[in-house]
């Protein structure tokens, strides 16, 4: 069995070309093949959020804590929860990321293709679409 220990690995800032505000990951495991999983824990600040992307074998998304936001592109913006899970479609635009005034971290966990393609990026999340009121929960 191979644990991998958390002092072993540092928590590192999201790159600025793929997300806006401060944004935090923590890698919680690179599936070695047949795996394909990939699991990171991120953290975002009040206001940080994805660029809009698409999974190509979708996402699942674990609220861990505080309030978040998602949104899949189309449709209206979703509060997300401590112990919510948010799945997303696989080749769907999306982004994900805190309430404009709350932290909030997720467990975020995908799959790349069977040709081992990942994550496709397009443009960041405007202040516009990112303040939109959230769908209130029924
Ligand atoms: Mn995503």
């Amino acid at each position: 069995m191979d644990i991998k220990r958390a002092n072993s690995r540092s928590t590192k800032p999201a790159p600025d070309t793929n997300f806006t505000g401060q944004v935090l990951q923590d890698p919680v495991l690179v599936g070695v093949a047949p795996s394909r999983m990939r699991a990171t824990n991120v953290t975002f600040l009040p206001g940080g959020r994805t660029a809009w992307h698409a999974h190509p074998v979708g996402q699942t998304l674990y609220c861990v804590t505080g309030i978040g936001r998602v949104q899949l592109e189309g449709e209206q913006v979703q509060e997300l929860h401590p112990g919510d899970t948010a799945c997303i479609p696989p080749d769907t635009r999306h982004w994900h990321g805190s309430a404009p005034d709350r932290m909030f971290t997720h467990l975020a966990m995908s799959e790349t293709s069977d040709t081992g393609e990942g994550t496709a990026w397009f443009e960041k999340v405007s202040d516009e679409d990112y303040n939109k009121t959230p769908e209130a929960i029924s």
